[in-house]
């Protein structure tokens, strides 16, 4: 029982030390605080010493340290109880790097693309990323050995571009399933000789979902065989038009190998770039992501940061996902120290507490106890949320979402076994029509569902529908890793049916198994034609007619099915409750042996999440 909690005449007491003991100040009436708060800093602003704050909550029968963060509702509490009004103050959100907006745009100036590779396996995106940098570092600024970084610049007339220097849509999707937007143009790479195969067609779905304009580059054009108009076609059907047929997509055509072609692609780079004025501020702190990262044996956590916006600073404090740091040295692709870095620019810097992971955000604070207490905060939410699984989407989800009128788009991934039917499901799920809500197929392929398909499900809060196809245990375990619905049919008809009933907020209610008793067989009665009775003692719960049950012998069920009668002495009972002897017999099964728990249950609807 709490007893009331003395707030007048305090005395120091042994134990109590020194430091913490505050004389009564003035009184305070009104604070305000942000998430994350400790006890300690919570005292400080009610003028009050943490062990006073403990005692209460300790009285209460809250157990804390100086150093607990506290959640709102205790707050509330500790502050009704010292008669102070309390507001929460909204706290600072690293996530967000759409700062750009609020800068005017009169301190917007221009800023370099950041380019992107994708392709299929093979197709050269490797030698065209090395191809560029070695032209452009020959003929650059002061030569020297370019150092992998994970990005480069290199200067094409007199402009800077940024590569990103991880081939491979992988990276691209998982660092946009982490939130970051770090790419402005997608180069489609194919080989000449090969035309488009499935990655690339992978590719392009990435890029499509993520927004970014596309240059296909023809590669391996050095090589015999090449048929461009091959490829041209199979691109259109991809929805990627050639210019030169009228569309708005630029082709390129060069080899990696030679050399040819590749200042043309460059300059290409450059007319889509421009269209995009792509603009940034240099001066504010800055913010962007991390590209890579690594834990280095001697300099510690090492990452590599794409500035995005402002500058960074040697020296500057800064939040990296749910690290904390300051930047102690900062090198440039070319391994040479640097003091600033502008938009665009990757660095690499060192001094961090923790090694971040690629597509984490990052953003310069000027006080380094709020990025301290951002960093503490943010690997909380990491730690439950990893706890929780991860918070993607599920069809039931979607339902209530759909429900409370917060979602006017729902992303799909078909993969069925065969192309009729990924087309038809595809065509059949978009013509679904309810209300504001619209279906958006992303990818419909065939072939079995497999970690691209979860990725890309991941960055763009999608769900999988699988037709006669099946994930296997590592696909399963990836879903399960990013939270990712994954749904079996194998009847179209299912599955629009499920998507529009999940659509109008009617997705089929979710069962439940409850469990309603246990009887043990103690007697057992072979009766022609009727077959096994079993004479039993309910030992919990009840058993009722027509319930569901299974029989388990030594912890292991050997069968599941329902009763078939349920009987108290001859005559038929509705249910039998514990205490009472029954005997009943099961549905199909006659092996009942004594010492069999006889289970019964049902399966009761359960309220949507
Ligand atoms: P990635 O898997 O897409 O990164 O492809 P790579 O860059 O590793 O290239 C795959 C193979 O194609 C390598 O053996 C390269 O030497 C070769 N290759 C790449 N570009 C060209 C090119 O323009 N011409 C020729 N003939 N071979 C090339």
């Amino acid at each position: 029982m709490g007893r009331p909690v003395r707030r007048n005449n305090k005395k120091p007491r042994k134990g109590n030390t020194q430091r913490e003991f505050k004389p009564r100040a003035e009184l305070v009436t009104k604070i305000a605080y942000e998430e994350g708060i400790t006890v300690s800093e919570l005292a400080e602003k009610l003028n009050k010493n943490s062990s006073d704050i403990i005692k209460l909550l300790f009285m209460l029968g809250k157990m804390v340290t100086i150093n607990t963060n506290l959640d709102d509702e205790t707050i509330q509490l500790i502050c009704m109880e010292y008669n102070v009004e309390v507001t929460k103050e909204e706290a600072v959100d690293a996530d967000s790097l759409e700062d750009v907006d609020l800068d005017d745009p009169k301190d917007l100036l221009e800023r370099s693309p950041i380019i992107t590779i994708m392709g299929h396996v093979d197709h050269g995106k490797t030698s065209l990323l090395d191809a560029i940098r070695k032209t452009k570092v020959v003929d650059g600024e002061h030569g020297g050995i370019t150092q992998h970084i994970g990005a480069y610049q290199v200067t094409v007339n007199g402009k800077k571009l940024t590569f990103l220097d991880t081939p491979g849509h992988e990276a691209f999707t998982s660092m946009r399933a982490r939130g970051a937007k770090v790419t402005d143009i997608v180069i489609i790479v194919v080989a000449a000789d090969d035309g488009v195969m499935p990655q690339t067609r992978e590719a392009i779905d990435h890029a499509k979902a993520a927004e970014v304009p596309i240059i296909v580059a023809i590669n391996k054009i050095d090589k015999p065989g090449a048929n461009f108009e091959k490829i041209y076609n199979a691109m259109a059907d991809l929805g990627l038009t050639p210019e030169e047929w009228g569309g708005e997509v630029m082709f390129c055509k060069l080899s990696a190998k030679t050399g040819e072609g590749i200042q043309n692609l460059l300059e290409s780079i450059l007319v889509v770039s421009e269209v995009q004025d792509l603009k940034a501020n240099p001066n504010r702190m800055a913010s962007g992501s991390v590209i890579e990262a690594r834990l280095d044996k001697g300099r510690g956590p090492v990452a590599t940061l794409l500035v995005q916006n402002g500058t960074l600073h040697a020296g500057d404090i800064l939040v990296v996902g749910a690290c904390f740091g300051k930047v102690r040295k900062m090198t440039d692709d070319r391994g040479r120290e640097i003091k600033d870095a502008k938009p665009s620019m990757p660095v690499e810097i060192i001094g961090l507490n923790d090694v971040p992971v690629a597509g984490d955000i990052f953003k310069v604070f000027d006080n380094e106890k709020k990025a301290r207490a951002l960093a503490d905060r943010r690997s909380q939410v990491k730690i439950d949320a990893e706890r929780k699984g991860s918070s993607s989407v599920s069809l039931e989800e979607l339902s209530k979402a759909i429900e409370d009128g917060n979602l006017q788009e729902i992303n799909i991934i078909v993969k069925a076994d065969v192309q009729g039917s990924a087309e038809a499901i595809k065509q059949a799920l978009e013509r679904i029509e309810v209300a504001t809500v619209r279906i958006n197929v992303i990818r419909s392929t065939v072939g079995a569902i497999s970690e691209s398909d979860i990725m890309l499900a991941s960055a763009s809060n999608a769900i999988v529908m699988g037709f006669n196809v099946r994930p296997d245990a590592v696909v399963r375990r990836k879903a399960e890793e990013e939270g990712i619905d994954i749904r079996l049919y194998n009847v179209i008809y299912d599955a629009v049916n499920e998507m529009e009933s999940a659509m109008k907020g009617l997705l089929a209610p979710v069962y439940k198994e409850v469990v309603l008793g246990q009887a043990s067989v103690r007697q057992l009665f072979r009766v022609t034609k009727v077959g096994t009775i079993a004479g039993c003692m309910v030992t919990d719960g009840k058993l009722v007619r027509d319930a569901k049950v299974r029989i388990i012998r030594d912890g292991t069920v050997v069968y599941t099915s329902k009763l078939g009668t349920l009987k108290r002495f001859q005559n038929d009972a509705k249910e039998v409750a514990a205490g009472y002897d029954c005997g009943l017999t099961i549905d199909g099964f006659n092996d009942i042996k004594e010492n069999d728990v006889i289970e019964a249950f049902e399966d009761r609807e359960v309220p949507q999440v």
